[in-house]
């Protein structure tokens, strides 16, 4: 598949991995995660180390379960909620935004803020679209989501890790 990353990774779930499928290949939804995998793959070259995948690929089922949106992009194949395995969580969105890539939607989830300034995100939601990409940044503080800015606050280190 990918040079980092496989269908099967794509198809997780942490809280209810018995509902969990991976789509036939052929299929929109298989050919999405293989679109959604070769945008990954250049995001994870880029940012120098292991980037873990939380959720991708959702059927109907386990969107449900986990409350997402009918009309949500995991419902297609098309997103992926992702955090560093290390370095700044904010970091890689800055650089995700920066990167020239053309996602429809990156959202900050679970933001903390101090002083009205992002600090930290438990999850990145990165989202392709099959139509005209928004590049919309925002951010969710657990009830609202508002536009959010981004911008690259150190250098970025490379390893092979
Ligand atoms: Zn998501």
């Amino acid at each position: 598949m990918g040079k980092y990353f496989t269908i099967n990774e794509l198809c997780v779930s942490g809280s209810y991995p018995k509902l969990v499928t991976v789509p036939k290949a052929g299929t929109t939804e298989y050919k999405n995660l293989e679109r959604l995998i070769g945008v990954l793959d250049q995001i994870r070259e880029k940012w120098g180390s292991a980037i873990i995948v939380t959720s991708g690929y959702r059927n109907e089922k386990l969107n449900n379960a986990v409350g997402g949106s009918k009309t949500s992009a995991h419902r297609y194949g098309l997103a992926a909620d992702i955090h560093p395995k290390s370095g700044s969580i904010l970091d890689l969105a800055a650089q995700i935004a920066e990167s020239g890539i053309g996602f429809d939607q990156l959202i900050l989830e679970k933001v903390t803020t101090k002083n009205g300034k992002i600090t930290d995100c438990q999850w990145l939601h990165f989202g392709l679209t099959d139509g005209k990409p928004r590049k919309q940044i925002l951010a969710w503080n657990g009830k609202k989501y508002t536009p959010a800015k981004l911008h690259i606050t150190k250098e970025f280190s490379i390893s092979n890790q």
